[in-house]
């Protein structure tokens, strides 16, 4: 574990006590630095109490004394408003700071990979980390996947940490600094949070900021912001361009074109590899990731050999186009981490035949740019808030059925695909948050999960 020292006898406010909030208190107090915490949460404040934290609001607090705030990255900085906490510490002039920072202060020695966008950053974090797990590199994987920073253990010189950045963490690491930091693309979603598109890119691009000559920048040349960025770098910056592509042959670079991978670093030659029957790597989008983690195991120096064992051993992670059964004809895959229309889109393009379970809480945009796909669907179930809005968009182009909740609508989608007499797949990629009915993601995915399991019994 990360036992803070940077901080001894500093005093630091926690706001938030998510995963994350906990760590970095628990970590700050053992390295003797005076921490008081605060959540919204009774039941939360209480849980910090029980492990020994002292809970003090710095909302209604004399603040003179406090060195810094520590912010969840759920709490407001810039958008829609500064929360009020946020105004407070800066008005009297407080370091506004999150895990990641504390984390860049304690770190001792090894090598930090830092991986952010709007979609991929999970199933790119857990590529790069299993390919190095498999061959024996030492390395420790956390930040926005998983484990919180704080909790990660202490690495060698030539450990790896490989860090999963949200823009909210990117926005609240001051000295983020990484040896080889990964962009695989900028759309829309968390406007909410960042204001404009603009805004949320220019936040994204700070996963570069810092690096030496020594450093690399991985980055989604077919993304046209992720291009500008390359581009910026190549005027302004010190470090390596390393640019990816599912598009188009790069001259340096590596990209997959109808599944095959090219490798054309100096590391590796022109190098290649058929992934197009990895399973875990299903679909365009997945193809990206792999080249991004490719990049980032090359730069690190692994040869052809252990980068394609770890490839090929890759599992995929739950809730991402995870077949979870195939009964006869109907596969069951659950994607409930689709949540906006950008990620629903590899799913809706990765099958036919498709019964599809979707909505939520409606995200900015809509599901429009999904009507590409919409002859794919045989019948789509919705549910949650914005079943009336997606009706609208799909009336007239997709049979569909106003189901409210996630049982219903599996049972409508298994009825339906059994009189069907083809393969098809009962689809669970919502395009949407899963606030207004589940507490996370993860929750809807399994409860989907369990519906699928009950089917099995
Ligand atoms: P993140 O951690 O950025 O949310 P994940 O790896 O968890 O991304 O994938 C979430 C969803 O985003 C997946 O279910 C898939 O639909 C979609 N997705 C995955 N990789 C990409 C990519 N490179 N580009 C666009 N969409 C992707």
């Amino acid at each position: 574990m990360m036992k803070s020292h940077a901080f001894e006898n500093k005093e630091i406010a926690v706001f938030g006590l998510g995963k994350s909030g906990f760590a970095t208190a628990l970590r700050l107090q053992e390295g003797q630095a005076r921490v008081f915490v605060w959540d919204d949460n009774e039941g939360r404040r209480s849980a910090a109490q029980e492990m020994g934290l002292s809970v003090q609001n710095f909302g209604g607090t004399e603040t003179s004394s406090v060195d810094a705030l520590v912010l969840s990255p759920g709490v407001p900085l810039t958008h829609p408003e500064p929360h009020p906490v946020v105004k407070k510490a800066q008005k009297n002039h407080i370091p506004i700071v999150g895990d990641v920072e504390i984390f860049m202060q304690e770190k001792e020695a090894g090598r930090v990979v830092g991986i952010t966008g709007t979609n991929g950053k999970s199933t790119t974090t857990a590529l790069i980390n299993h390919i190095l797990a498999v061959n024996n590199c030492e390395t420790a994987m956390g930040g926005n996947i998983g484990t919180p920073v704080m909790d990660l253990p202490q690495l060698g010189q030539d450990g790896v940490y490989v860090l999963e950045l949200s823009s909210y963490q990117l926005d609240l690491t001051p000295s983020w600094q990484a040896d080889i930091a990964v962009i695989l693309n900028v759309t829309p979603d968390h406007l909410d949070r960042h204001g404009d598109i603009q805004h949320y890119a220019s936040v994204k691009q700070r996963i570069f900021q810092k690096q030496t000559s020594e450093g690399v920048a991985v980055i989604n040349s077919d993304d046209p912001f992720c291009q500008l960025m390359a581009e910026d770098i190549l005027k302004n910056g010190a470090q390596r361009v390393l640019p990816i592509s599912t598009k188009r042959p790069l001259q340096t670079g590596i990209y997959v074109l109808n599944g095959i991978l090219t490798d054309k670093t100096e590391r590796g030659m022109g190098w290649s590899i058929d992934i197009s029957n990895v399973d875990s790597l299903r679909g365009v989008h997945n193809w990206q990731n792999a080249a991004a983690a490719v990049s980032v195991v090359r730069s690190l120096g692994l040869d052809n050999e252990q980068i394609e064992k770890g490839l090929r051993s890759f599992g995929g992670l739950v809730h991402r186009m995870e077949q979870i059964d195939k009964k006869g004809k109907i596969r069951f895959v659950n994607d409930s981490k689709a949540t906006n229309a950008e990620a629903a889109e590899k799913a809706l393009s990765s099958f036919e035949n498709i019964f599809w379970i979707c909505g939520g809480r409606a995200k900015s945009g809509g599901i429009e740019s999904l009507s590409p796909y919409f002859s794919r669907i045989q019948k789509a179930y919705l549910i949650g808030e914005c079943a009336d809005q997606f009706e609208t968009t799909l009336a007239g182009h997709v049979k569909l059925e106003k189901c409210k909740e996630l049982k219903a609508a599996f049972q409508s989608a298994l009825s339906d695909a059994k009189a069907f007499d083809e393969e098809c797949v009962i689809l669970l990629s919502p395009a949407t948050a899963s606030f207004d009915q589940f507490p996370s993601f993860e929750a809807r995915g399994d409860a989907f999960r369990t519906l699928v399991e009950g089917e099995r019994s």
